[in-house]
């Protein structure tokens, strides 16, 4: 069901919340690159998410209900109903994030990659899945299920306003869950759209997606819902407050949170392939993917070259909100202070500046920029820039860059380039990263049967893959008693010689290697 329609006229609008007529107050979006209003939108307080909920919670008795190859078609209907109205999704994901037509076309199609895989996988990773039994279970046929949790909160970031919340959205969905979703305030309509076409494909189903739209607050108000879990993607801070008020119910929680991530490249790197992965690492989205690359550790041999050949071909790039522009503006406006802090730190604590520098924020644009020797322990190398920055660090050895680039209190994705598959392998192993390229960036984003998730600051619990699925279940385990035991331990009629016989048995057996 979608909550919210927008609205053209600035005032308190009536939107129609779980079937009732609410008045709510309203919010209003506008485009990051020209500051033009978008649209109007309800804040929905706690009256309006827990209509949603109550609503996601009937809704979803019917499709726990179903034959799970009944769920999978309807999921691959809505999947249809996406990839028919791509270019409808992509046009407002530009407009409310600022980016490039063709990246978020780009989002599409990785959205719906994933959606088809958690469709087709939920049936064989989550069905009832027989175990063995041990000596003295032999009686008992063994069991398990995955059951989905109910209602889960949705609660999702700007940077990819369709394709990161699908990551919990689709999975839960696949798994037999309703979602009540809460997208950031900067893309609600992404959210809404989603929710209609949801309602479109399977409308015997309206209400399983829900879209609740607001800031903060509404956020909030759906974490105190009484939703079975809440699947987070955002900053570390606001997963703090998040996973306070859900400690207070002992909700699940699951956080996807930032990143600093590191590349390492080695003396055999091919440095041309590296280059140009790193600047689309860095730079494609403005550098506001929470993946995306900041830090670069290159050993001392190949620096130079490889530092020239990233310069050369970020120069070589345009910012805008056309066409042909790499990538467009800072989605957030507050985030540009926070670039502008973080080159400027770097060059006033001896870093170079190799491309750009503080002048290229240029409010809401920020130019490509490229630096060098800037000291650890500053904020360009400490904090998550979000930004369309890069620091390109000399260092010894191997050893080095691998203990610099696990020295983050972030640990989300990371990339080796080595000449050596199995080097960059060996390298990737010890990294304490929830995903690592080797010869690429971000190639984990793109592979759906991949759990992706990280530790410390970049949150905990897995999206994605087998994992993902599971991450919105719960496990039931069952035995079934086939024939009555020669060996009767579960009773308070059992003789003292069949209970010491059994010990005895148990003594010989485990002794043994
Ligand atoms: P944010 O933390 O400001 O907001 C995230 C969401 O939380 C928004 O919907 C917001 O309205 C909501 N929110 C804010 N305060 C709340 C509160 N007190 N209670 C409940 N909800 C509240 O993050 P953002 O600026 O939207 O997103 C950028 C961040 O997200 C970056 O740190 C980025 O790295 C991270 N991110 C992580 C992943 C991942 O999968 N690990 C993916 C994309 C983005």
């Amino acid at each position: 069901m979608t909550e919210t329609t927008p609205d053209a006229a600035p005032r308190a609008t009536s939107a129609t919340v779980a079937g009732a007529a609410v008045h709510a107050a309203t919010f209003t979006t506008h485009s990051p690159a020209t500051g033009e209003r978008l649209a109007e939108y309800p804040a929905h307080g706690p009256e309006e998410v827990a209509r949603a909920v109550t609503r996601a919670r009937i809704t979803q008795a019917g499709w726990a209900a179903l034959p799970a190859s009944r769920r999978r078609e309807l999921l691959l209907r809505w999947k249809k109903a996406i990839a028919e109205d791509l270019d409808r999704v992509a046009a407002t994901i530009a407009q409310e994030t600022g980016k490039p037509v063709g990246d978020a076309e780009l989002e599409v199609v990785l959205t719906l990659e994933h959606l088809a895989w958690a469709a087709r996988n939920a049936p064989r990773v989550l069905g009832r899945r027989r175990v063995r039994t041990g000596l003295f279970t032999v009686h008992q046929r063994a069991s398990l299920v995955h059951r989905p949790l109910g209602v889960i909160g949705v609660i999702g970031p700007w940077n990819y306003p369709l394709y990161t919340p699908m990551g919990s959205i689709g999975y839960a969905l696949a798994a037999g869950n309703a979602v009540v979703f809460k997208p950031s305030e900067l893309t609600p309509g992404t959210g809404v759209l989603l929710a209609e076409l949801f309602d479109s494909a399977a409308p015997e189903h309206a209400g399983l997606l829900t879209t609740v739209t607001g800031a903060a607050a509404t956020g909030d108000a759906l974490a105190r819902s009484g939703v079975d879990k809440v699947a987070f993607t955002g900053s570390p801070g606001t997963a703090r407050k998040v996973m306070a008020v859900c400690a207070e119910t002992l909700t699940p929680f699951l956080a996807e949170c930032g990143g600093k991530d590191a590349v390492i490249v080695t003396a055999d790197a091919d440095l041309e392939a590296a280059a140009d992965a790193i600047v689309w690492g860095a730079l494609s989205n403005a550098g506001q993917t929470c993946a995306g690359v900041e830090r670069v550790y290159a050993v001392r041999e190949v620096h130079e070259t490889l530092c020239e050949r990233v310069v050369e071909k970020a120069k070589a790039l345009r910012t805008g909100a056309d066409e042909g522009a790499a990538y467009g503006p800072m989605t957030l406006p507050g985030q540009v202070a926070v670039v502008e802090r973080h080159v400027s730190g770097a060059v006033a604590a001896g870093g170079r500046a190799l491309l750009g520098g503080p002048d290229s924020v240029r409010a809401p644009y920020v130019a490509p920029v490229v630096l060098t020797g800037v000291p650890e322990d500053a904020p360009a190398m400490t904090e998550e820039t979000f930004g369309p920055v890069v620091t390109v660090n000399a260092v010894g050895s191997v050893d080095e860059a691998v203990e610099r680039a696990n020295a983050s209190r972030y640990a989300l994705g990371a990339a080796v380039f080595s000449g050596g598959k199995r080097t960059g392998a060996a390298i990737a192993a010890r990294l304490r990263a929830g995903a690592v390229s080797v010869n690429s960036v971000l190639g984990f984003a793109a592979v759906p049967a991949l759990p992706f998730g990280g530790s410390q600051d970049s949150g905990f619990g897995r999206i994605h893959g087998e994992e993902g699925l599971r991450a919105f279940t719960s496990v039931q385990s069952v035995t079934v008693q086939r024939f009555a035991p020669a060996i009767a331990l579960t009773s308070f009629a059992v003789p003292e010689a069949t209970r010491e016989r059994a010990v005895r048995l148990a003594r010989a057996l485990h002794r043994r290697r």
